[in-house]
C-alpha cells in the first residue's frame, strides 16, 4: 500500500508542478516557484569582457585589454539606435527554463523572482530618469494576456523606485516571431512598428528599455529609432537574458 506522503504527493501533483523544472527532483518548501534552490542559485550573472556598445559576450578574455572601446564586428558595420545594451545572465538552463514558463506557459507567479535577479544584477545598468517595457502588439497581448517585459520593469519600479512609463511607447503592428527570420526580413518586418505617444515624457530623458531576452537586438533597435526621434537623449537597453 503506498504511504500517505506518496499518495498526498500524487494528489498535489493534479494541481501543483511539484517537480523542479530545471533537474526534476521533487520541489518541498523551496522559495522559487516551480524550481528548487540548487537550480536556482546556478543562475550567475553575466561576467567578463563585452562588447562596449550591444553588451555581446566577447569570447576572449583580453580583447578589451588595449582597446577598451572596441565594438563588435556586428556593432562596427552597424551602429545600433541604442546608446548602449547590457543583459544581466546568459539565456542558459535554468533561466531558459523559467523564461520560457514564463513568458509562452503563462507561470507569472515566476515574475517576483525573475524581477529579483534583475534587482541583484541591477548594478551593471546605468541610470535613468525613466523605464519603458518593450511593447506587445494589442492582438499579442489579448492572446498572451500579459506583457512579460512590463512585469519585469514593474518589480524594477517597486524595489528599485525607477519611474516606469508603461503606455507610451506602443507597437503598431502585429509582426511576426522574429526567430526564424534573415536579418532583411526582420527589419522589414519591424519597420516603423513602434511609436511614441507622448514625446515630451522622454524628450532630453535618460531612458531605459525593458525586456525579457535580447537575441538579435533588432526588436530593441528599433524601439530605440522611436524613442530617438521622439527626442530622447541617450537610450540604453536593459534585459534579464541574452542568448549566446
Ligand atoms: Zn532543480
Ligand atoms: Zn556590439
Amino acid at each position: 500500500m503506498p504511504s500517505l506522503t506518496a499518495v498526498l504527493r500524487q494528489a498535489l501533483h493534479l494541481v501543483l508542478p511539484v517537480d523542479c523544472a530545471g533537474c526534476g527532483t521533487a520541489l518541498a518548501d523551496d522559495p522559487i516557484p516551480f524550481f528548487c534552490r540548487s537550480c536556482w542559485a546556478d543562475i550567475r550573472p553575466l561576467t567578463g569582457p563585452v562588447c562596449p556598445r550591444c553588451g555581446r559576450p566577447f569570447a576572449s578574455p583580453v580583447t578589451l585589454t588595449h582597446s577598451p572601446h572596441y565594438l563588435c564586428s556586428a556593432c562596427h558595420r552597424r551602429r545600433p539606435a541604442y546608446t548602449m545594451a547590457r543583459s544581466l545572465y546568459p539565456y542558459a538552463p535554468p533561466l531558459k527554463d523559467a523564461i520560457r514558463l514564463f513568458k509562452y506557459h503563462g507561470k507569472v507567479r515566476l515574475a517576483d523572482a525573475l524581477g529579483d535577479l534583475m534587482t541583484t544584477a541591477w548594478p551593471l545598468l546605468p541610470e535613468v530618469d525613466l523605464m519603458l517595457p518593450v511593447p506587445l502588439h494589442p492582438a499579442r497581448l489579448r492572446e498572451r494576456e500579459f506583457n512579460q517585459a512590463l512585469l519585469l520593469a514593474d518589480r524594477l519600479n517597486r524595489r528599485l523606485r525607477i519611474p516606469l512609463s508603461f503606455d507610451n511607447l506602443v507597437r503598431l503592428r502585429l509582426t511576426e516571431p522574429q526567430t526564424d527570420l534573415s536579418r532583411a526580413a526582420r527589419l522589414a518586418n519591424l519597420r516603423q512598428a513602434f511609436v511614441v505617444r507622448r514625446p515630451g515624457e522622454v524628450k532630453h530623458k535618460r531612458v531605459l528599455l525593458i525586456d525579457d531576452v535580447m537575441t538579435t537586438g533588432t526588436t530593441v533597435n528599433e524601439c530605440a529609432k522611436a524613442l530617438r526621434k521622439a527626442g530622447a537623449a541617450d537610450v540604453y537597453v536593459g534585459t534579464l537574458a541574452r542568448t549566446l
